[in-house]
C-alpha cells in the first residue's frame, strides 16, 4: 500500500483520482482499525489531514465553515459552534483520541453511533463534496444511507461543513450514554436544535444517533414541539411521538428495549437544557 501526504485539496483529488480504490485519510483512528482488522487494503492512502484549507474554523457571510481535517478537540473547545457539535466532539473517546481523529473523519466514517452526526443533521449541516469533476453541497440529512454507507463517490472527498447563520442563532443541546463515561462508543445519542422566540419554540429539529442505520430526524417530535411555550414544557408526548419513529436493534453494545428506553431520557434531558429549563 502507497502512502502520499497531500499539500492541497487540488493534488488530494488528483490522487484519489488517479487510481481505483485510493482512500482519504485523515486521523486515522477509525481507518487504522479497518485496516488492521483485514477489511480493506486500498492501494493508496492519501493523508489529507495537512492540507490548510481543510483545517480549522471560519466565520462566512453564510454562517460558519468547518474544514473538515479540524480536530476534534479544537471542534470540542470551540466557543463559537453550537452547543450541541461541541458536546458531542467532547463525548468521543479519550484526549488522545480528539486529538487525532477529526470532525470530516466522523462524518465520512459514518458510523450510526459517531458523536458529531446526531448534532450536524440538528444543525441542518450542509457537506461541500469535491472531486476531479467538480463541487456539489448534500444536506447532511441526505449525506448518510446506510451504516457506514454515505453518498460520498469514488475520488470524492468532503471539503466544508457549514452551518447556516439561523441555526447558529438558535440553542442547542446533545446527550449521549455509554457502557462506562470515557473512551466508550454510544450506545444512543441525542442532539436538539430550538430556535426560540419570546419564549416559543418557533422551529425545533430532533435526531437521533444508534437507534436507525443512519443518524435519524424525528420529524413527528418536531411538529408536536413547533409552537409551544418552552417554560412548562410538557416533554411526554414528544417523547412517546419519538419512540414511534425509531427503529433501534440489539447489537454488541446494547439490546434494542434498552436503547428504547435511554433515548426518551436522552431526548428529555438534550430538550429541556436546549429549551432553558
Ligand atoms: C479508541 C477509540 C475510541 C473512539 N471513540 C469514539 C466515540 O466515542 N465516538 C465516536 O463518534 N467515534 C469514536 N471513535 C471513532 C473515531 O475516532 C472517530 O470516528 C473519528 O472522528 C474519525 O476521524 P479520523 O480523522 O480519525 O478518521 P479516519 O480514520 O482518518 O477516516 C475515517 C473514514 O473517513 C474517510 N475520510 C476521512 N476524511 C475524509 C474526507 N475529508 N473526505 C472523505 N472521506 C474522508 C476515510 O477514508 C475513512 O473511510 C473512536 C475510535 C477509537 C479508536
Amino acid at each position: 500500500m502507497e502512502y502520499r501526504v497531500a499539500a492541497t485539496v487540488e493534488e488530494a483529488l488528483a490522487l484519489l483520482g488517479g487510481r481505483d480504490g485510493s482512500r482519504p485519510v485523515a486521523g486515522g483512528t477509525d481507518l487504522a482499525v479497518v485496516l488492521a482488522d483485514g477489511l480493506a487494503a486500498p492501494p493508496l492512502l492519501v493523508d489529507v489531514a495537512g492540507i490548510p484549507a481543510l483545517r480549522g474554523v471560519r466565520r462566512t457571510a453564510d454562517g460558519i465553515a468547518i474544514g473538515p481535517a479540524t480536530t476534534i478537540a479544537e471542534i470540542a473547545a470551540r466557543p463559537d459552534l453550537p452547543a450541541c457539535l461541541c458536546q458531542g466532539a467532547r463525548a468521543i473517546g479519550s484526549p488522545q483520541i480528539r486529538n487525532l481523529a477529526t470532525v470530516g473523519g466522523n462524518v465520512c466514517n459514518a458510523s450510526p453511533c459517531g458523536d458529531t452526526l446526531s448534532p450536524l443533521v440538528a444543525l441542518d449541516a450542509a457537506f461541500v463534496l469535491a472531486s476531479r469533476s467538480g463541487t456539489r453541497t448534500v444536506p447532511a440529512e441526505q449525506f448518510f444511507v446506510g451504516p457506514k454507507k454515505t453518498v460520498l463517490r469514488p475520488g470524492e472527498l468532503l471539503v466544508e461543513i457549514r452551518i447556516a447563520p439561523a441555526r447558529l442563532a438558535g440553542r442547542s443541546a446533545f446527550r449521549m450514554i455509554g457502557k462506562r463515561n470515557g473512551q466508550v462508543i454510544s450506545q444512543v445519542n441525542a442532539a436538539v436544535w430550538l430556535a426560540l422566540e419570546g419564549g416559543v419554540i418557533r422551529e425545533a429539529r430532533v435526531a437521533v444517533g444508534s437507534v436507525a442505520p443512519v443518524p435519524l430526524r424525528l420529524k413527528a417530535a418536531e411538529a408536536l414541539l413547533a409552537g409551544r411555550s418552552a417554560r412548562g414544557l410538557d416533554v411526554e408526548p414528544v417523547l412517546a411521538r419519538a419512540d414511534a419513529e425509531i427503529a433501534p436493534i440489539s447489537d454488541v453494545r446494547a439490546s434494542l428495549e434498552y436503547r428504547r428506553l435511554v433515548t426518551g431520557s436522552l431526548l428529555r434531558d438534550a430538550l429541556l437544557e436546549a429549551a432553558g429549563i
